[in-house]
């Protein structure tokens, strides 16, 4: 029988954690979301129908084991909820912050599905993992053995980041390389503050060094260091390079003067917050369009807010419905004061002497369904409207860049990803892996670090199989 403390969705309401109010959120670069208090969260994890096949950890890539860790917490029990939500995520704190839930585990809670609104398990999450480094449960990285082999991992995004725990966890000699001058990937220079403090990943990367892994930051592989010479140095490397060339905006003025790439607008802005001294414009008093529907928009939008926009656009070409952007994400944008115009493409951007002063849109309609199911959007004849913009951000998407060096020897799908074994993670060069974006294409945290940790896991196989062919040899 279930224990009576669990099922009380019944008479207990979804709960979130308190969100700060719109008006005061928008002038700072902060979190949004509160954390839950110990009774809120026993309370809320109290909700779950623990449920025989449980649907949300079969949608969590890293098949967390949820029932059992809302469970424990609902039961007071939080130290051995949170070692169970540690065992299967590297940074279940992260993850709980920036999840979409809404499309992988609480997306398919089955007391959601019966109308009872989900168990707020991201929130339960970050607030598991943020109780343990309060209280000191997180140790440093202690291998029981060291080990001489060595593994170059290339990228210090969560793929790179979770591989090299693993790793570092069974005792390889572990140097993770990245071009940036801090670790951390997107989690540090492309998601913004207001969603993930950067203290929160600064914390993790810290503990990583502090447990022997070496960071050579400000090193670009193929240009800094050859990948041959990569290969010599280490028995083992993971390419987690991720995927980084935006898409362009082919229109007439899409070169004028404040036209932006999504990226480079938040990875100045996360300098700034970082305390680094930033060059280039912000949004302040600036009417600013961001083109695109997706998370990376989103946050583009959410940001230009922040920076004192005069006023903040965001045109999509589908409808409300269709927008690939997170529903929580869009929400949050719109409560921020963000104006949404959908069913809009970019026709062309006004200039004045080469510097943006409005886009020109089509006002769209959906017809018939393409070739992926989705309808296709088409202009409305003579529906055109212009929209001023002296800022205008291109948030369309990401494709993996020319890999140059690293790609030389490595086999690359029509996509331009890299082609893996799809268990193993090992490339078509024996001792070569590659995990997260420059694998699956642009995608989740999530998924990054459950490829991280996949690939670690045969790194290690295939190491120890060195490891003892050495050994052997040695004793001849
Ligand atoms: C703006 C934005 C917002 C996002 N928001 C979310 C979100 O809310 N939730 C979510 O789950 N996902 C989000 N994502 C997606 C998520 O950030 C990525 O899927 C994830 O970071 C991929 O991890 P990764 O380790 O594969 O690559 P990355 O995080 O991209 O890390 C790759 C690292 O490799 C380094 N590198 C690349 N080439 C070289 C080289 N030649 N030499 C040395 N270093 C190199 C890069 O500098 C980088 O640090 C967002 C993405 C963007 C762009
Ligand atoms: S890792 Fe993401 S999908 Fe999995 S339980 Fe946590 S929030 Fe849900």
């Amino acid at each position: 029988m279930a224990d009576q403390r669990m099922l009380q969705f019944v008479v207990t309401e979804r709960d979130m954690p308190e969100k700060r109010d719109a008006g005061e959120r928008r002038d700072d670069f902060m979190e949004i979301y509160g954390e839950f208090v110990e009774a809120k969260a026993e309370e809320q994890a109290s909700r779950c129908s623990q449920c025989g096949v449980p649907f949300c950890q079969n949608h969590c890539p890293l098949d967390n084991n949820i029932p059992d860790w809302l469970r424990l917490t609902a039961e007071g029990r939080t130290k051995e909820a949170w070692e169970i939500s540690d065992a299967t995520n590297n940074m279940p704190e992260i993850c709980g912050r920036i999840c979409p839930q809404d499309r992988l585990c609480e997306g398919s809670c089955v007391i959601e599905q019966s109308g009872h609104g989900t168990v707020t398990i991201g929130a339960v999450e970050k607030y598991l993992t943020d109780q343990a480094w309060e209280n000191g449960w997180i140790e440093p990285i202690r291998p029981r053995r060291e080990r001489a082999g060595s593994v170059g991992i290339i990228g210090a995004g969560p793929a790179g980041l979770a591989a090299a725990e693993q790793l570092r966890l069974q005792g390889w000699q572990v140097t993770v390389y990245d071009r940036h001058d801090r670790a951390g990937g997107l989690l540090i220079y492309g998601i913004p503050n207001f969603k993930l403090e950067k203290e929160v990943v600064e914390r993790r990367t810290k503990r990583l060094e502090e447990g022997g892994i070496e960071f050579v930051l400000n090193c670009d592989v193929g240009t800094d260091i050859s990948f041959e010479k990569l290969r010599e140095k280490h028995q083992a490397v993971l390419v987690a390079t991720g995927v980084y060339k935006a898409r362009d905006l082919a229109v007439p003025g899409g070169g004028a003067e404040g036209v932006r790439p999504a990226l480079d607008f938040l990875i100045d802005s996360n300098r700034r917050g970082l305390g680094d001294e930033v060059a280039s414009e912000t949004a302040e008093g600036k009417d600013v369009v961001v083109i695109g529907g997706g998370d990376t928009a989103m946050d583009c939008l959410r940001t230009a807010v922040r920076q004192g926009a005069k006023s903040v656009t965001c045109l999509y070409r589908r409808d409300h419905a269709n927008m690939p952007g997170s529903r929580r994400e869009t929400a949050n944008a719109q409560e921020e004061g963000v104006r949404f115009e959908w069913l809009a493409s970019p026709k062309s951007v006004h200039d004045e002497n080469g510097t943006a002063t409005a886009v020109r849109a089509d006002r769209m309609r959906l017809g018939p369904k393409d070739k992926s199911g989705r309808q296709a959007p088409e202009a409305v004849p003579g529906a055109e409207f212009d929209v001023p913009a002296d800022m205008v951000i291109k948030a369309l998407g990401f494709t993996p860049e020319d890999m140059g060096d690293l790609s030389k020897d490595l086999t690359v799908t029509r996509w331009g990803t890299l082609r893996v074994n799809p268990v193993t993670f090992e490339t078509n060069l024996p001792g070569v892996y590659a995990a997260g974006d420059i694998v699956r294409g642009a995608s989740l945290v999530v998924w990054a670090i459950r490829e991280g940790r996949d690939a670690a896991a045969h790194m290690h196989k295939y190491l120890k199989a060195l490891e003892a062919a050495e050994m052997k040899v040695a004793a001849e």
